[in-house]
């Protein structure tokens, strides 16, 4: 069903030439069925049992993220956050993970707490910083390294191949949360990476109406395939309306994310040196601080996210959502719309996030 030698942008838009072996159709039906018929013989002819672990919604999405990413294999999850702890969980007690301090809030909340409750010890990075992921790792205890991004909310940037180098060094394996950038933008497998994850409530379904996640591998290696059975025995599945949903949206992603990545580098100018504005924080400018890593590693644009901080700190940044007209007042991102959050109001009082900045998501404008 795929052809290689196109533009990835056309793979996505044509679904992989999918078409409907059965009525011909040239988007699939919707499958329902939570179970599926044995054979005379006994055995399960296509390979479905149950829906749990199989249904022909989740394969189209699954082999067109497994291409976009540039992987051996992709699973769906119900939601970022089941795909991100998946991961963690085909971990043993007593392994070590390194993550930078900035990353989304929720996982990072996880991380301290139920990850740490199971026995999984995570020493967590300034972000942007070799020099602290050297210092951080344990060669033989550090089993995972894990990085977002551009890393939300602050858009700090990572080096994706040194971190590669380092996790190769010490026989760990590199985990890339790459929800803000992309496939489109940037390809953390073809950059060394070991797995790819996606909160596909985000841009891969673009339309604020899908709660998803994804896993992508560069190999299908033992480590997978038990992330695999931990999918398959606890459930952490998409319903296929949403599985439907979330590819009938991912057609549109390369559209849709340039044209948010265009706007956003237009309204990170345009605010830049704004006199009320203490400073942008946007890859794509030129005085960012990891521009420079950000434009070895994406291509394409820099994304639609990006953040402002307000001069005159939280209630002055909290003011100014007020006044906006065009852009919503309320969390997520990724979608068509374009939304702002005082990220201190969600995150709460520990977090390193300044109170003085407000995230915005840039959605599809003209
Ligand atoms: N990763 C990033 C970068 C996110 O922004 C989010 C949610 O905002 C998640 C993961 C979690 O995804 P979900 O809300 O689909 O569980």
């Amino acid at each position: 069903m795929s052809d290689h030698k196109l533009a990835d942008e056309t793979i996505l838009a044509q679904g992989l030439g999918y078409i409907d072996e059965q009525h011909l159709g040239v988007i699939p039906g919707i499958f329902p069925s939570t179970t599926y018929e044995r054979s005379a013989d006994n055995s399960y002819p296509n390979g479905k049992i149950y829906t749990r672990d199989h249904n022909p919604n989740y394969e189209q999405p699954e082999q067109v993220l497994a291409t976009l990413e540039k992987g051996a294999d992709a699973m769906l999850f119900s939601s970022g956050m089941s795909a991100a702890t998946c991961v963690f969980m085909a971990l043993k007690p007593g392994d070590h993970v390194v993550v930078p301090k900035i990353i989304y809030w929720s996982f990072r909340n996880w991380l301290q707490t139920f990850a740490k409750d199971w026995g999984i010890e995570t020493t967590f990075i300034d972000n942007g910083s070799l020099e602290a992921l050297k210092n951080a790792v344990r060669p033989g205890q550090t089993k995972l390294l894990w990085l977002e991004t551009p890393a939300n909310p602050t858009w700090d940037i990572e080096d994706i191949r040194a971190w590669a180098d380092i996790a190769q060094q010490i026989g760990a394996r590199l985990a890339v949360d790459n929800t803000i950038a992309t496939p489109i933008l940037c390809n953390p497998l073809a950059l060394g990476a070991d797995i790819v994850m996606h909160s596909a409530t985000k841009y891969l379904n673009g339309h604020s109406d899908v709660l998803a996640g994804a896993l992508i591998c560069k190999e299908s290696n033992e480590h997978w395939q038990k992330m695999r059975s931990i999918r398959a025995s606890g459930g952490a599945v998409l319903g296929p309306f949403e599985a439907w949903l979330l590819m009938r949206g991912m057609r549109t992603l390369a559209v849709r994310v340039k044209q948010a990545s265009n706007n956003a580098m237009t309204f990170a100018r345009a605010f830049e040196h704004h006199p009320l504005v203490e400073a942008v924080l946007y890859p794509g400018l030129e005085s960012f601080k990891h521009h420079d890593i950000a434009k070895s590693q994406m291509s394409g644009g820099f994304g639609g996210m990006l953040s402002i901080r307000v001069k005159g700190g939280e209630q002055a940044a909290i003011k100014a959502a007020a006044h906006l007209k065009l852009i919503k007042r309320a969390t997520s991102l990724g979608g068509v719309e374009s939304l702002v959050e005082h990220r201190a109001s969600v995150e709460g009082p520990d977090t390193p996030c300044p109170r003085d900045l407000l995230r915005l998501s840039i959605g599809i404008w003209y």
